[in-house]
């Protein structure tokens, strides 16, 4: 009873309503934005990608990782207009809140904030999240909070993903067998995070990479500035006929855009050829579903398994969901002895 008492005041007291692409926090005078600009009020963001990032430019003050602004300004998305850089294990207290940032395991740069409020109330807000070791990103890890606002991308249960290691050695497999018949694999893969893990493997396994975009490109060298170590040639480069004749894979977050690149860059008999010689393969969570026979299951996401384990973990009175399979996976939740709503 004293429990209940105590997440229906919550329920009250603080308030998290969806806004734009993110998330309107209120409790007592203390308001913040996650993951959307609202003029007037400072954002908490925590990565580049599209659906993350709206209206920035409206927003008071920014606060993010200096990878996650350069990942912004690299894919030439609009840019707030007063900032500051926060680091991992971090701890700032400036906006009515004590605000710890975590590495959350995404892309790069990707956090989680841990909010403290006045009163010691916590709120751990996990942006996207991926809590499994990739080539490029160290896995984000649960911390403790009153109050759990979580993704819900793969929060069904039909959503288990295999052993990346396992996945790893798949796709690198199926890449050296058609180099050696002289076919070129092509991976479609997200511009930022999962074409840099792409990259990562295909070095690692020493086959030759050419970069399908720009885009690629220029966010891969974000990786580069804060630690990696990517190689790759540009399909604008003029070393990228030589690395298609030679055998390689491609990385391409658009293929038809790579082909239209292909032409312009070695003529119109040339992309033909390519075209003949290429074999395409999305690399994505959603392969496990109607792309099943053509691609491999690599999520820069949390599965259904380990969003449970996840809020297990981080043992809160209270759990928010957000994103398309929100009301699922608070229901599964709440069937766990968990407090959930979905954020709609
Ligand atoms: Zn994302």
């Amino acid at each position: 009873m004293f429990e209940n008492s105590i997440v229906a005041h919550l329920m009250v007291s603080l308030r998290a309503v969806k806004m734009g692409t993110g998330i309107h926090l209120t409790y007592g005078e203390t308001e913040l934005a996650l993951d959307a600009g609202v003029s007037g009020l400072t954002t908490l963001l925590s990565h580049a990608h599209a659906d993350h990032i709206g209206g920035l430019e409206r927003a008071k003050h920014v606060i993010s990782t200096e990878a996650t602004y350069d990942a912004l300004v690299a894919r030439g998305s609009k840019l707030p207009a007063s900032n500051s850089f926060v680091k991992y294990d971090e701890t700032i207290g400036q906006i009515g809140a004590y605000i710890t940032t975590l590495n959350a395991g995404h892309v790069i740069g990707s956090a989680m904030f841990k909010i403290e409020f006045d009163d010691g109330l916590t709120v751990l807000y996990t942006g996207d999240f991926n809590v499994i070791d990739s080539i490029v990103h160290s896995a984000a890890k649960p911390v403790s909070a009153d109050v759990l606002i979580t993704e819900a991308t793969y929060g069904t249960p039909q959503w288990e993903f295999p052993n990346r290691t396992e996945v790893h050695g798949e796709i690198v497999k199926r890449a050296a067998r058609l180099i050696e018949i002289g076919k070129i694999p092509i991976f479609q893969a997200y511009s930022l995070g999962k074409a840099q893990e792409a990259i990562g493997l295909l070095n690692r396994a020493g086959i030759q990479v050419v970069s399908g975009n720009p885009a690629i490109d220029s966010v891969s060298d974000v990786y580069n500035l804060h630690g990696s170590d990517l190689s790759f040639v540009s399909i604008e480069s003029p070393d990228a006929k030589t690395s298609l004749k030679n055998g390689c894979a491609i990385v391409s977050s658009s293929p038809k855009y790579t082909m239209t690149n292909v032409k312009r860059a070695l003529g119109a008999s040339y992309q033909k050829d390519l075209s003949r010689r290429m074999e395409r393969y999305n690399l994505s969570g959603w392969t496990l579903g109607e792309f099943k026979n053509n691609g491999f299951p690599l999520s820069a996401h949390t599965d259904f398994p380990n969003l449970i384990s996840f809020a297990e973990s981080v043992d809160p009175k209270l759990v928010y969901c957000f994103t398309s399979n929100a009301s699922t996976l608070s229901r599964h939740l709440s069937d766990r002895g968990i407090n959930a709503v979905p954020i709609e």
